[in-house]
């Protein structure tokens, strides 16, 4: 059976991506470093195995931190893409990239650096909450 592929882009649509099979991760994020890079209080992220994705053209690399490094449109500025030099084997996509981002299986399942959160936005679901990383403690 082939695998489900999803499409997606940037704003102005010069880059344009596909994604195929399920995504292994999905979570928001309340770090500072993604705030920055969309300009929103948090970023929803959707993984997927790097060799699974595909850009047409590839999109602009910037390295945000020691640890990564985020793609974005060089024309319209969509942040796209977050990817950990640890971890070359996966990439983020921010999932409202997607042509269809209310998809059951993009919506996150947990929130990461909780500790960074702005105090005025409210999260009122029941998921998991962690102070940073998910490999870290969680918030009670
Ligand atoms: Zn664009
Ligand atoms: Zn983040």
């Amino acid at each position: 059976m082939a695998e489900k592929t999803r499409t997606g882009g940037c704003l102005c649509g010069a880059v344009r991506i596909e994604a195929s099979g399920p995504p292994t991760r999905v979570n928001y994020c309340h770090c500072r470093t993604c705030r920055k890079a969309s300009g929103a209080p948090v970023v929803a992220w959707v993984t997927f195995p790097a060799a699974k994705v595909r850009f047409t053209p590839e999109p602009a690399w910037y390295r945000s931190s020691e640890k990564a490094e985020r793609a974005f449109c060089a024309r319209c500025g969509s942040v796209i893409v977050w990817r950990s030099f640890a971890d070359p084997e996966h990439i983020d996509v921010t999932t409202v990239t997607f042509d269809q981002p209310d998809d059951p299986e993009l919506k996150p399942v947990d929130h990461l650096w909780m500790d960074a959160k702005l105090s005025w936005f409210d999260v009122r679901d029941e998921l998991p909450r962690y102070h940073e990383f998910r490999k870290g403690p969680r918030v009670k």
